[in-house]
Formats: C-alpha cells, structure tokens, sequence
C-alpha cells in the first residue's frame, strides 16, 4: 500500500478538494412598514479557483494531476520532476 511521503501513514485512498473563490450568501431584503424584513438566505457558488489530492492523516497537498493521483494510489513509483537545467 503507497504510504504519504510527509507522515509516512500508509494511504489506501485521497481527498479530492476543490476550491472556489467569492462564494456568497444573499438574502432579499423589503421594506416592511418601518422594519426591513429578510427573505430565506440563498447561496451562490463562486467561481472555480483550485483542485488537488491531499493525504487524509496529514492534510497535505500531494497532486493535483488526476493521473499521478492514480499512480500512487496504484503504488507506482512517482518520479520527480526533471531538474530544468539552467
Ligand atoms: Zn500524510
């Protein structure tokens, strides 16, 4: 079974996250007599900002490739990213 490089827990699935910015709640609002009176909160999804696996013992980011995520669940070995060479 693969094991999370960073607490070295061994990890037989992943959290998928994803992430969106400016979400918001609004309500409407009327004017009762003197009194403003709200309506039911409604929610509004922002838009889509960032996905990624992360270990479920730690919390620690580890892809966010669909296709390493499968790799390392598979507990094929994931090879660096080559160094860039200057
Ligand atoms: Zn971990």
């Amino acid at each position: 079974m693969p094991t999370c490089p960073y607490c070295k827990h061994e990890v037989d699935h992943l959290i998928y996250r994803e992430t969106f910015g400016y979400s918001e709640l609004y309500r409407t609002v009327r004017l009762n007599g003197d009194n403003l009176e709200f309506g039911e909160w409604h929610f509004e999804d922002g838009d889509f900002a960032d996905r990624w696996y992360e270990c479920p013992y730690c919390g620690r980011r580890l892809f966010s490739s669909e296709e390493y995520a499968k790799r390392f669940l598979r507990g094929e070995p994931i090879e660096e990213r080559r160094r860039v060479e200057v």
